[in-house]
């Protein structure tokens, strides 16, 4: 760092203001001890802070998307511009609560398991539908899960981490989440915060679908590994990813050519199926 005599007056004076203001317990280190504490539930150990921003950077395994990991890492250090972000701001008022719930903070918790206006319970049900064809046992959310998703683990009855079932989670967690937010936002901004101008049902349940079947699509297109080369995914490692889902017991197929999971509710319901 500079010495302080390199420092001038002005600068040394602006950065004891900074470290004076700093409340005992920063925005990013409420954030982060959250995710720890879910990831110790959940996998047993509490990993280093800095392998959270470490597996953020990394992307690992092609998991998470690189909005992902924009939007996680943004999150951890509570910069989201939600909330409390307003809080000592002229605008607080406007921007602080969800008027429309009738939540005096619009956190990201709040968005992401509470809000009547993102459409989350919907997608928290599709979400939850998927993974329940895997026969593993759905883990009870919080938003620590969510915050931690690049590290948690699902672990096998002896206590192994089952790798297929991890990755799965952490993709869909991180795709259904990532939807919440893009919805909330156009429903907040570009449909100006309206009750009447929700999503519809029908529009959320196609998108979720579609994001999904484009994941799976593109992991499987990531094992080429004449393209890809040595960042080419592992095949046994997709395919442990999604076979669990068991779609051909179902009748689910993926349709590759679109992305979409076709089958599934929103492509049923589409007109001319069964002329
Ligand atoms: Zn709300």
């Amino acid at each position: 760092g500079a010495r302080l005599s390199a420092l001038s007056q002005s600068e040394f004076y602006r950065g004891v203001r900074q470290l004076k203001v700093q409340e005992p317990r920063s925005r990013t280190q409420r954030m982060v001890e959250q995710a720890e504490l879910a990831i110790e539930a959940m996998n047993g150990y509490r990993p280093h802070p800095s392998k959270l921003w470490l597996n953020l950077k990394q992307r690992k395994h092609g998991t998470l998307t690189q909005k992902w990991c924009a939007f996680n890492w943004k999150a951890l250090n509570g910069a989201h511009k939600v909330g409390e972000f307003w809080k000592h701001t002229p605008v607080s008022d406007r921007y602080m609560p969800c008027t429309s719930c009738n939540a005096p903070v619009e956190s990201l918790e709040h968005i992401i398991f509470e809000c009547r206006m993102t459409n989350q319970e919907l997608v928290w049900k599709l979400t939850k539908d998927l993974w329940n064809r895997t026969s593993a046992t759905f883990p009870d959310l919080n938003l620590g899960i969510v915050l931690g998703i690049s590290e948690i683990d699902i672990k096998r009855e002896d206590g192994s981490t089952d790798r297929g079932l991890t990755r799965l989670f952490r993709i869909l967690i991180s795709e259904t989440v990532y939807l919440i937010w893009l919805l909330r936002c156009e429903w907040r901004i570009s449909r100006e915060a309206d009750p009447m101008r929700v999503h519809p049902a029908s529009e959320v349940t196609a998108r979720w679908n579609a994001r999904i079947g484009r994941r799976m699509r593109m992991d499987w297109n990531l094992t080429n590994q004449a393209i890809h080369k040595t960042r080419a995914l592992n095949k046994s490692l997709v395919q442990r990813t999604w076979n669990r889902l068991r779609l051909s017991e179902t009748g689910i197929t993926v349709n590759v050519s679109e992305g979409v999971l076709v089958g599934s509710g929103a492509a049923e319901r589409l007109p001319g199926r069964n002329r």
